[in-house]
């Protein structure tokens, strides 16, 4: 196996004490995913003598056609509940027999993202945990961070690479800018992504020149604008179009939603689409653009009602989304991640909308979180997301702030 390491790193603040909630957990990461076994921890299963777990090992690992290292075998699913095979009473079985050392290191670093970038080394969590949703998104402080001491797989950890320490000095410079945007509290967090897309639309153009030594002053005009109150001219005029919001968005939400992976996930899903389609099971195409239209269009407001006692809902999602992907440095270009977010975005502000679509029945916070962790067991876990999203920009045309601003409205 390879081991665990305690290291310091920077953290959000609200991460500091998370416990895997283990039994008690709603939807156990164990359930509904083929959890891949990484070469080294499947060979140790493969000759391990622990009279109890023996026999599972031998029958239940599967070695991947090709896999890699990283992804060299995956654990069977039970039948009945697309459990984990090692799951017993909520537990693990390799965990509690032979330690958390003994995990895999995709189970033993989920629902850890740790990534070093130069010298920086930092940790954050992935919503697709309950725990992890429920401290994110409904606590203030996620816009805090902290040095702390944390555990990973050093194989685990996702290295950012810069040319040279120069330009690696500023690449964190410009991550930690843009999150000082979203963290602008006086805008709408429409009006934070817009002001967002609009410097990565810039920087991209320096990156895609090698200039990185302009960011430093792109940065400063932006702090300008931002403390100034010179943002206005970047921001009026931009129009709100929930009908081509509906036609990047719905269709790559909905195909993807209506395949939960687990009984937790299935209950949730189905008390949304009743809220939102009521008895009606099947429509056409049409008719189901028209009704997630009119439906979104009644939630937006209601959305913003619903989360008037935690207003940093939205951009906890976005800042945690950040955070965990070295944001803006997790595509080809710094354009391309802020579309990569845009995706996110977008697609998670229409399904909680849909939510709250009812004026009688607005959802509480902690059912919108619980349908954002949902969302990202979904979605953050799947890459192909973001082409489909990308397949419904190009197709509508839309590869510029100009015409991106659009969709980014509430
Ligand atoms: S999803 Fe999170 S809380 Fe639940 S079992 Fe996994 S790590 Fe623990």
């Amino acid at each position: 196996m390879n081991p665990l390491q305690t290291i310091t790193a920077l953290v959000p603040a609200v991460n500091t004490d998370f416990k895997c909630l283990g039994s008690e957990c709603p939807d156990n990461c164990c359930t509904g995913w083929r959890v891949p076994i990484d070469q080294t921890t499947y060979q140790a299963y493969k000759s391990s003598m622990h009279p109890g777990l023996k026999p599972l090992f031998a029958t239940k690992l599967v070695r991947e056609a090709g896999g890699s290292p990283a992804r060299y075998a995956t654990i069977e699913l039970k039948q009945e509940d697309h459990g984990c095979s090692f799951l017993e009473g909520g537990l693990c079985k390799i965990q509690s027999e032979l330690g958390e050392e003994a995990l895999s290191d995709t189970c033993g670093g989920y629902p850890r993202i740790t990534v070093q970038h130069g010298d920086l080394l930092q940790q954050g969590l992935t919503l697709s945990c309950p725990d992890a949703a429920n401290r994110v998104l409904l606590q203030e402080g996620m816009t805090e961070f902290v040095q702390a001491e944390v555990t990973t797989r050093l194989s685990q950890v996702m290295k950012i690479r810069d040319p040279n320490e120069a330009v690696a000095q500023i690449t964190r410079s410009v991550r930690f800018f843009t999150l000082r945007i979203l963290r602008q509290e006086h805008l709408a967090v429409w009006q934070r992504m817009t002001v967002l897309g609009f410097f990565c639309e810039e920087a991209a153009a320096l990156q895609k020149n090698g200039d990185f030594a302009s960011m430093s002053g792109l940065m400063d005009r932006y702090e300008d604008l931002i403390g100034n109150g010179g943002l206005d001219k970047i921001l009026s005029g931009i129009g709100s179009y929930p009908s081509i919001q509906v036609k990047v968005f719905a269709g790559i939400l909905f195909s993807k939603l209506l395949k939960p992976n687990s009984p937790h996930q299935k209950a949730v899903l189905d008390e949304f689409l009743a809220d939102v389609f009521g008895t009606q099971t099947s429509m056409a195409p049409v008719a189901f653009q028209a009704r997630v239209l009119d439906r979104y269009i009644a939630g937006i407001p209601n959305l913003e009602r619903a989360l008037a006692d935690r207003p940093s809902f939205m951009a906890n999602f976005l800042v945690n989304q950040m955070f965990n992907e070295a944001f803006p440095f997790n595509e080809s270009s710094i354009f391309e991640s802020y579309i990569r977010l845009v995706s996110r975005f977008g697609s998670l502000r229409m399904l909680l909308a849909l939510q709250c679509s009812d004026p009688a029945r607005i959802a509480a916070p902690e059912r919108l979180a619980t349908l954002t962790q949902v969302y990202a067991r979904n979605f953050e876990h799947a890459p192909q997301f973001k082409d489909a999203i990308n397949q419904a920009l190009d197709q509508a045309g839309f590869r510029s702030m100009k015409f991106i601003a659009g969709i980014i409205r509430d």
